[in-house]
């Protein structure tokens, strides 16, 4: 149960004034959230710059394309002429060392009246621009009488927007919501608020909102530094309350002798790497340890983590155990199961698969299987952990590209069975810190050599207006039986714009040169249709694959040799790795073209280096981190940490170290989380909505 005191904090945004229905449209998408933000929502959105009104000059003394704050006399009016309603309606106004006009466009003649009555006194604030040798300021942002003005806040902040919402319904809203912010308990402890000199939460959130320095926006300022801290202490609090509750019980083992995977490695077409040997020895290791498995598993694509987790599942399927394999994509999914099933098929492995696809009869049989003990490893996706999923005897929970889902669904799938093992793949080779705050404390294995026999990737960036040249080399290539990518970026999706468009003309253009040897997978594409496509580009039926990010993960169709990127600067550094790392996979050297719009920004053109010159995930991931510090400096906006809307690993990495601390200590003295600190910890949970751990501390 949510504490009462919260209440306020939770109440819908659409409570509030100005706030209706279009807005709540906007907010949602702003926010990024399915249903209504609360208000809680709204004050966790910082600014990402302020407005700084404090310039007050003199008439004579103001610097052109700056915002300032002028105190003036309002001298006359001039209306826009009858019937010239396009011509602005100007008023002169000045003070005792010059002449300033403020002009408005489209205005209502009654409304400036009586905003700028003539002879009085008013302060008005905007940028000074020069026209026609004479200072304007083309409607004022702020025009206020002596008693307005004394409530002028002459440091405004200004937050992310999404178009369509104004900036002043946005700060009017988060206003609101700050005046609703209710007496909390003090939730970090004392020591650790000296240590880290951290104002209190409501403080933080004030002083943000209604910044008095040009820095008290500033991620690095204690604020937003308490809030980043809080955020990260919610999340690590709740992985490490996951992490409490995976004793196993006394004498249950997940692995047996090793007769199956003797098997299955006997049925390789080749030799294990010494990594890929090592992490399936932890993860047996693991699986009979008193201590239940939490264990990431990384590797770059392509490096083979799929053959160590079904050795993992054929470890377990040895004390007659179930295994289950969970994907975020129904193209990874089938991907999987194409890998796994003749090699579990000769060791004797019952394999099957269950996604949104499966329905009616072909389920319920699946569904009769599982419970049955009938299959031994069930590949899938979300469809896994739905209600009516039974298995009867699940042990090991294998979930692949884990950050895009979230404790819920691991905890979900892990609830199917009794001391369920967990093991994590990953291909994006995270920073150590980052494994921190995304899983909390999980023991790693990395894969870290790529298998024998692979070729190196020549990647070339060159501008988009070399796209004939392009198409030229492509044709050549096809002619030459090669296969190729051709991706497209997504367009950042928008309310107005068919996000498909680019890939859908790139196709209809490549269509046009190439006829039917060219194909088309997007992520909006029903799953049998995505699954044909890429089927025939695996069989060779279609050479050509044009695709939005939807093969960024997994797939693996190994005699595809080339890969074009458009728009290459659109992408981030992961992402770019991610999708490259489709070829290069066979024995045939392979070349990725990354076509990129000019100019370069310096960021984009940064990205592009490193991926040129380099194909170890691990160190573009590293580069990667630095780079999103560097774009602090450069003022480029940031993305930050997936699920993290405050902390950013660049600014606030040395708090995650302290937040996981922290954690532990917490857990240590207080498992059940009682008594007053206990009280304003669950406050905390629930605020960064980690609040799916609480019931946990019920559970015995
Ligand atoms: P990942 O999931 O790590 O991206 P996969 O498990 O899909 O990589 O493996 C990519 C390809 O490499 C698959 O076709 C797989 O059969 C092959 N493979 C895996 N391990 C080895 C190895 N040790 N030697 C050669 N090929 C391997
Ligand atoms: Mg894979």
């Amino acid at each position: 149960m949510r504490p009462e005191r919260l209440n306020p904090l939770f109440a819908l945004a659409t409570s509030l004034a100005g706030v209706g229905p279009k807005q709540d449209k906007l907010l949602r998408y702003l926010l990024d959230r399915n249903e209504t933000p609360r208000l809680v929502d709204l004050l966790l959105h910082l600014p990402a710059s302020v407005i700084d009104r404090r310039a007050r000059p003199k008439i004579r003394d103001v610097a052109v394309g700056t915002v300032v704050t002028l105190e003036v006399t309002v001298d006359r009016h001039r209306p826009s002429p009858p019937g010239r309603s396009r011509a602005p309606y100007l008023v002169y106004a000045s003070d005792d060392t010059g002449d300033v006009v403020l002009t408005f466009f489209r205005a209502q003649p009654g409304y400036v009246e009586k905003l700028l009555p003539v002879g009085e006194t008013r302060y008005v604030s905007g940028t000074a621009q020069m026209f026609d040798g004479t200072l304007q300021i083309v409607h004022p942002d702020r025009v206020v009488d002596e008693a307005g003005f004394a409530k002028l806040s002459l440091i405004e902040p200004v937050y992310p927007l999404t178009e369509g919402l104004a900036l002043g319904s946005l700060r009017r809203a988060i206003a609101q919501a700050l005046q609703k912010l209710p007496q909390l308990p003090e939730w970090i402890a004392a020591d650790v608020l000296r240590r880290c000199s951290f104002p209190s939460f409501a403080e933080a959130l004030n002083r943000v909102h209604i910044p008095k320095d040009l820095t008290d926006i500033l991620p690095d300022a204690p604020f937003w530094s308490r809030l980043a801290y809080d955020e990260l202490l919610a999340g690590q609090l709740a992985l490490a309350l996951v992490r409490a509750q995976l004793r196993r019980p006394a004498g249950a083992r997940h692995a047996g002798g090793g007769h199956l995977r003797h098997k299955i490695i006997d049925a390789l077409p080749y030799a294990l790497t010494t990594s890929q040997q090592q992490a399936a020895a932890a993860i047996a290791d693991d699986l009979t340890q008193p201590l239940r498995m939490l264990r990431l598993l990384q590797g770059d694509v392509g490096s083979g983590k799929t053959v160590v987790a079904l050795l993992a599942a054929a470890a377990v399927a040895e004390v007659g155990k179930q295994s289950a394999l969970m994907a975020p994509t129904e193209i990874l999914a089938r991907q999987h199961l194409k890998t796994i099933a003749p090699l579990a098929e000769q060791a004797g492995v019952r394999v099957a698969i269950l996604t949104g696809r499966e329905k009616g009869r072909e389920r319920r049989d699946i569904l009769a299987r599982l419970a049955d003990g009938e299959i031994d490893l069930l590949v899938g996706t979300h469809a896994l952990i739905q209600d009516d999923v039974v298995y009867k005897a699940l042990a090991l929970a294998i979930v692949d590209e884990q950050h895009r889902f979230g404790v819920r669904e691991r905890l979900a799938l892990t609830d199917k069975g009794d001391a369920v093992d967990v093991l994590v793949l990953s291909a994006t080779p995270i920073p150590r810190t980052l494994v921190l705050t995304y899983f909390g404390d999980m023991d790693i294995s990395e894969l870290r050599e790529k298998p024998a026999g692979r070729q190196p990737i020549d990647t070339r960036a060159m501008p988009a207006n070399r796209l004939s040249e392009v198409m030229d080399g492509i044709g050549r290539a096809l002619k030459d039986g090669k296969r190729a990518y051709w991706i497209c970026p997504l367009v950042e999706e928008s309310e107005n714009i068919d996000f498909l468009t680019d890939a859908e003309q790139r196709f209809a253009s490549l269509q046009e040169r190439f006829r039917d040897r060219v194909g088309l997978v997007h992520g909006k594409m029903k799953g049998a249709d995505k699954d044909r496509v890429m089927g025939q580009f695996a069989s060779g039926e279609i050479s050509l694959l044009v695709a939005t990010t939807v093969v960024e993960v997994g797939v693996d169709v190994p005699q595809a040799t080339i890969m074009v990127i458009e728009n290459a600067e659109r992408f981030g550094l992961a992402q770019l790795h991610q999708l490259r790392g489709r070829i290069g996979r066979g024995s045939e050297a392979s070349t990725c073209l990354l076509l990129y719009r000019e100019p370069l920004g310096e960021m984009s053109k940064a990205r592009l280096k490193v991926i040129r010159e380099t194909t170890d995930g691990f160190q573009i991931a590293e580069e990667d981190l630095k780079l999103r510090g560097e774009g602090d400096v450069l003022g480029t906006r940031q993305s930050g940490l997936p699920g993290y809307r405050i902390a950013r690993p660049e600014v606030h990495g040395q708090l995650i170290a302290q937040a996981r601390n922290e954690a532990l200590r917490i857990l240590k003295d207080n498992p059940k989380l009682k008594g007053a600190e206990g009280e304003a910890l669950r406050c905390l949970l629930y605020l960064f909505e980690r609040d799916e751990a609480i019931p946990l501390l019920g559970a015995g």
